[in-house]
């Protein structure tokens, strides 16, 4: 899961921010202890998070020996369950290339040559460049332009380039998109993706991000700074270099906000001005004076990783060629800073909960009577805390006809912390999904609330987002908030707070065992109501994500 504020949602590519120091003290050694009253649902979901969230799985970040070994043991659980392998080769395993870079502590410049001058900005003090998987030592000097937000969205009237050209120059620009937008279009003009596609169709060599006032009292600088060796990473395609890694943007940059005047204090502007404008959605884009000097300085390592993925034959024989893909990303954050002496991020909620309720949902539907209609799919991605690399690369090289895949189901970070009586469906006021959800919960006895941070928009925070690129309908349901003899909520904002992407998202965590394994049956009864469905889901008309990225379903075949 990448929950962060959606205004520093540019950043998530580039840094886990991973080293605040909790508020409460370090927990206590782990205690074994074994419930004999368990149901065997919650049994099992119990296990498989007890091995995936050890220590000795060292946070199975993407790459590592750690989520290797969690990954073979996934694909023996799927054989155990005698579900068929679907990956590459008659495998189980779905390789996945990518490149991984490392900042490197020298070669790094952002210097602002100006009226004569020359004004270096200290290298993680105020200034870190972005993870440049395509050059080793790049470097790049051009005027510079200073592009607000960096947004243009021409169907709400908005363009943050009125009045410039950035071709052959550096934008400057600050994160997020103006509030005034809608959620959905606000999270899908924030993503940093979007603004480097902007940039390069205009012919920018460089992009600068200014942190604003606001965002570094939400997520201070130092954050940022302290983890400045966490690799990043890309997928690599069949020539060897990065997808998605925008070689035209020779180098990017992060500064912060109190180097905020240094770069844009210029013209009769002031940074603190330019902050006000931005609350108050009135910023103008004005040619910086001068030049800027980027430099950047990255190891560079091929590295392969591996989704693992099952499959479940459907038996109607029109439509058991079309698969329903259950999803959940199986990496952390891996080794990191210490916070009390610990330095494993072992994601025992993040997202070693939602591996386990989707192979309990996989378990229920192996073990029912009648076979659903469609196919069904399960696919444990790696790399979703790198930028949704394994959902990404599933999604655009699935080892099943893409256009098979009619809907998504994933699970990620269920906070199950405290007992509750509901979840929260994200993503169903985009698709003919909603009914079937509503009637699955109703079956099971669990209640839908609303989404208590809308703002937030985690519809594109995780591996369903891939699927919706891909124009598939998806939706993920969260834990709840509904909470039976206790304030669940509060303790969810703890967890937050304290040890979401921490070491503490550990198995000290009060995981409630008997609402993940509700959960899980919730998830196969969604499943199962989506596979048996005479229709395949449609994005509903109009919506953003549809249009977007929608295609005309194919209908199923006829006879
Ligand atoms: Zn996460």
């Amino acid at each position: 899961m990448r929950r962060i504020a959606l205004l520093s949602l540019a950043f998530a590519l580039a840094a886990c921010q991973k080293a605040t120091p909790p508020s409460a003290p370090s927990p206590a050694p782990l205690k074994e202890t074994y419930d004999a009253s368990a149901s065997a649902d919650a049994r099992r979901i119990e296990a498989d998070v007890r091995f995936l969230a050890d220590d000795l799985l060292e946070g199975r970040e993407a790459g590592t020996r750690g989520y290797d070994l969690a990954s073979l043991y996934v694909a023996q659980r799927f054989r155990a369950m005698g579900l068929a392998p679907a990956g590459d080769d008659g495998s189980y395993f779905q390789t996945v290339p990518m490149l991984r870079g490392v900042r490197q502590a020298d070669g790094n410049a952002l210097v602002i040559l100006r009226d004569g001058h020359e004004r270096a900005l200290r290298f993680r003090d105020e200034f870190l460049p972005g993870i440049n998987v395509n050059e080793a030592q790049a470097s790049v000097e051009a005027p510079a332009v200073f592009v607000g937000q960096g947004v243009h969205a021409p169907e709400l009237q908005h363009d943050d380039f009125a009045g410039v050209d950035v071709k052959g120059k550096i934008a400057v620009l600050f994160n997020g998109a103006p509030a005034k937008f809608d959620n959905d279009r606000r999270a899908f003009y924030s993503s940093r993706a979007t603004k480097a596609g902007e940039l390069i169709r205009r012919g920018a060599v460089g992009m600068i991000e200014v942190q604003s006032d606001d965002e570094q009292a939400r997520s201070p600088w130092q954050r940022r700074a302290d983890n400045w060796q966490t690799p990043g990473m890309r997928l690599r395609g069949a020539d060897g270099k990065g997808i998605d890694s925008w070689p035209q943007l020779r180098v990017y940059a992060m500064a912060s906000a109190a180097s905020a005047d240094a770069l844009l204090s210029a013209g009769g502007h002031t940074a603190s001005q330019l902050f006000q404008d931005l609350r108050d959605g009135k910023l103008r884009a004005f040619d910086l004076p001068g030049t800027l000097r980027l430099a950047s300085h990255t190891a560079i390592t091929p590295v392969d990783s591996r989704n693992v993925v099952a499959r479940i034959d459907g038996a109607d024989p029109k439509l058991n060629s079309e698969h329903v893909v259950f999803s959940a990303h199986l990496d952390h954050v891996g080794v990191g800073a210490a916070v009390n002496g610990d330095a494993i991020y072992n994601g025992a909620l993040d997202n070693a909960l939602g591996i386990a309720v989707m192979l309990e949902a996989a378990n229920r539907l192996a073990h029912e009577k009648e076979p659903t209609k469609r196919s069904l799919l399960f696919v444990a991605v790696t790399a979703e805390e790198k930028g949704l690399l394994g959902a990404e690369w599933f999604a655009r090289n699935p080892t099943v006809p893409a256009e098979s895949l009619v809907a998504n189901v994933n699970m990620d970070m269920p906070m199950l912390l405290a007992p509750t009586s509901d979840v929260v469906p994200i993503g169903l006021e985009h698709s003919t999904l909603q009914p079937l959800v509503q009637q699955a919960s109703k079956e099971i006895g669990v209640s839908l609330s609303k989404d208590p941070a809308p703002e937030e928009v985690v519809f594109v925070r995780s591996d369903q987002y891939a699927f919706i690129r891909a124009g598939v309908p998806a939706v993920y349901l969260d834990g709840g908030y509904t909470g039976v003899g206790g304030d669940a909520k509060a303790v969810q904002d703890a967890f937050l707070k304290e040890r979401y992407h921490q070491p503490g998202d550990d198995l000290s965590q009060p995981i409630q065992w008997p609402d993940a394994a509700r959960l899980a049956k919730l998830n196969a009864r969604i499943g199962r109501l989506i596979a048996d469905a005479p229709q395949r889901p449609q994005w509903n008309p109009g919506d953003f994500f549809g249009e977007k990225f929608g295609k005309p379903a194919a209908p199923a075949k006829a006879p």
